[in-house]
């Protein structure tokens, strides 16, 4: 038992120590990198730019990784397993569309997505495309009319007005409810005369309804 749990620890610290994270000191890197990377900062020429961002503020570490880029790199060699589509697979409709939707976002169309879908349409690489529409704006943006939704904002005397005027409703129907019990005490009203309803009582041959609400 004890020999099998040696071997074990034996072969995983072999296995540890060959393991590629030794290139990097992660837990103390010593300086800021010059440039922090971006989704959008268009520093590479990879279609679909990617950042992975892991960072713990207990640990007061960031790492980001350019997993455009190191897919690239892993990639060299592969490329028989990878399929590079030349359309967009619209799930509504279940088809691919070969043509670059025109730009509808609510804000200015992101300079690498604008430079990207112009190398597309230019059918230009993205070096050359960003030296032929330097200065060139993207596509603004088209703000969605804001729906404001309709709130009723009562002021404090308001709701307080309401629950007087609520106490004083319930107030007349005990009081009526109290003058109906002394008729029927006093003998003046017959019970049979009462007709119970979900929410009161009506008084038969009376115009009087209790319980009612207005
Ligand atoms: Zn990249």
């Amino acid at each position: 038992m004890l020999m099998a749990q040696s071997a074990t620890s034996a072969n995983m610290t072999l296995a540890f120590s060959e393991a590629p994270h030794i290139f990097t000191d992660s837990l103390h890197p010593r300086s800021m990198p010059e440039i922090t990377w971006t989704h959008g900062d268009d520093l590479c020429n990879c279609t679909f730019q990617r950042i992975g961002d892991w960072s713990n503020p207990y640990l007061g570490l960031t790492r980001r990784v350019r997993v455009c880029c190191l897919e690239q790199r892993m990639l060299e060699g592969n490329e028989d397993l990878v399929q590079d589509i030349p359309g967009y697979f619209n799930e509504n409709t279940g088809q691919f569309e070969t043509e670059p939707w025109v730009w509808d976002g609510e804000d200015d169309m992101p300079e690498h997505l604008f430079m990207r879908q112009t190398a597309i349409i230019q059918g230009l690489s993205l070096d050359e495309t960003r030296v032929k529409f330097e200065g060139v704006e993207p596509p603004k943006g088209i703000p969605r009319p804001k729906v404001v939704k309709e709130k009723v904002i009562m002021s404090e005397h308001e709701v307080i007005g309401r629950q007087v005027m609520r106490i004083q409703e319930l107030e007349k129907q005990t009081n009526a409810l109290l003058k109906v019990i002394h008729s029927i005490k006093s003998g003046e009203l017959d019970l049979n005369r009462i007709e119970l309803q979900d929410n009161g009582l009506t008084i038969n041959d009376e115009d009087e309804v209790i319980g009612e609400e207005g």
